[in-house]
């Protein structure tokens, strides 16, 4: 199950008073409690002040200027790729692309990966618990290139079935592309293993962390994974960037994504070269501040013991499982894995998640309703959607007791 609690040093207060957002009282004096940091999280003072500074001070377009501005925003942009590559342990600043998000970087992979490594009647993998941006790409690919679509189904515990796995993999299959953590469940997924796995029959793995690197310390040489994606809005930065990292010589394989500035090397009127690594996939004008914002987001990160942040994440979560339980008879948790991290998906009664979520809304309470972009997952569990309750550094079990108190309400209104 989740992490035991321990004698950690994580001061949530702290945490919380870098966050102004969470002092607000909305509806009649209902003190915002934000349980929804799964979809986006809040934004702390040093990555708002730093996104502020940049546009008020700073601003100039980067990399190819020879004026002062140029070069230091061009500078801080390269420190914030810097800073990425160190925070996921990546090997070169060349690995680390800026996307504008997880679903950019998933469909970079997937518009450019069949050029080189699919022919017809060969095989991708995904499982039955991606989010949208994880599965459309994917079969909008196999569709152009007769490759064909593979599921890894999920146990009723709300668990990837590895066995099934394994034996999906074959000399056929190219491409797995799997979530380190369900957005739905919190389930966290065995990617390593899923990854040597794969290797063994020389397929690559795409994996995506959108719900990860908010939560836990990624390194990717650890994991051995061919590509990591996820998005800068989920772990405290801005909207509207994200990362896609991959190996080097595999980057190098695949042909760039969009055309445009910055990826061309030369550009006659007939035809172009292209640029290195990273620049060939970063076409046009980036979302510089987005990228400087990341950076913050990882200062701001770092400044805690990660470990002892995520132990607090996840005594919230279990404290929050436990007293669903405990509290009401007729409640229905989606996702009992063993490990989890990040969001609860719950059922209570049969009182419609919608109903749920206005009510709890009216409360002061932000929790998300509905099928979480996993479509396929609700049809597998029999539902068509959750009320799921998601954590960030700065949520408490107090505030978990404000959502037990919130969903007596509703269950004495609503049943
Ligand atoms: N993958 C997972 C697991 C997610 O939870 C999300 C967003 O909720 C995405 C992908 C898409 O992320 P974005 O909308 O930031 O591109």
């Amino acid at each position: 199950m989740i992490a035991k609690t321990s004698n950690i040093t994580f001061d949530v207060e702290a945490v919380r008073s870098e966050f102004p957002v969470l002092d607000r009282v909305i509806y009649e004096n209902k003190p915002l409690v934000y349980f929804d940091s799964a979809a986006s999280s809040q934004k702390p003072r040093i990555v708002a002040n730093t996104v502020r500074d940049y546009y008020l001070n700073e601003h100039a377009n980067i990399h190819r200027g020879v004026h002062f501005l140029s070069q230091e925003a061009t500078n801080k942009y390269e420190e914030a790729r810097k800073k990425v590559r160190d925070f996921i342990n990546a090997a070169y600043d060349e690995e680390i692309i800026f996307t504008s998000g997880t679903t950019d970087g998933i469909n970079l992979i997937a518009a450019t990966f069949d050029k080189v490594h699919i022919k017809k009647g060969d095989e991708v993998i995904v499982t039955g618990m991606e989010h949208h941006s994880n599965l459309v790409p994917w079969q909008m690919m196999c569709e152009r290139s007769g490759a064909v679509l593979k599921f890894v189904p999920v146990s009723d515990e709300g668990e990837l079935i590895l066995e099934e796995y394994e034996a999906l993999l074959n000399d056929k299959t190219k491409l797995v592309a799997v979530s380190h953590v369900s957005n739905t469940l919190g389930t966290i997924n065995p990617v390593a293993e899923m990854i040597k796995s794969a290797h063994g029959v020389g397929a690559q793995v795409l994996v995506d962390g959108a719900q990860s690197v908010p939560h836990m310390k990624i390194d990717v040489r650890d994991l051995d994974c061919d590509y990591y994606v996820f998005s800068g809005h989920k772990m405290y930065g801005p909207t509207g960037v994200g990362i896609l990292y991959g190996k080097k010589e595999l980057l190098n394989e695949l042909p760039p994504y969009k055309g445009g500035g910055e990826m061309i090397k030369t550009v006659t009127l007939e035809k172009s070269t292209y640029n290195e690594l990273p620049h060939k996939f970063e076409a046009g004008t980036p979302n510089i501040a987005g990228g400087i914002g990341l950076g913050a987001a990882i200062d701001f990160m770092l400044r805690e013991d990660l470990t002892d942040a995520a132990e607090h994440e996840n005594r919230v979560l279990e404290y929050c499982e436990n007293r669903l339980q405990e509290e009401f008879s007729d409640i229905k948790i989606i996702g009992q894995a063993k490990e989890k991290t990040g969001a609860v998906s719950f059922l209570l009664g049969d009182i419609h998640p919608y109903d749920v979520g206005v009510l709890l809304d009216r409360l002061g309470i932000a929790v998300r309703t509905g099928h979480h972009c996993t479509q396929p997952l609700m049809n597998r569990f029999d539902i068509t959607g959750t009320v799921r309750a998601s954590f960030g550094m700065y949520n408490t079990t107090q505030e978990v007791d404000a959502l037990i108190e919130g969903l007596k309400r509703a269950e004495k209104m609503l049943s």
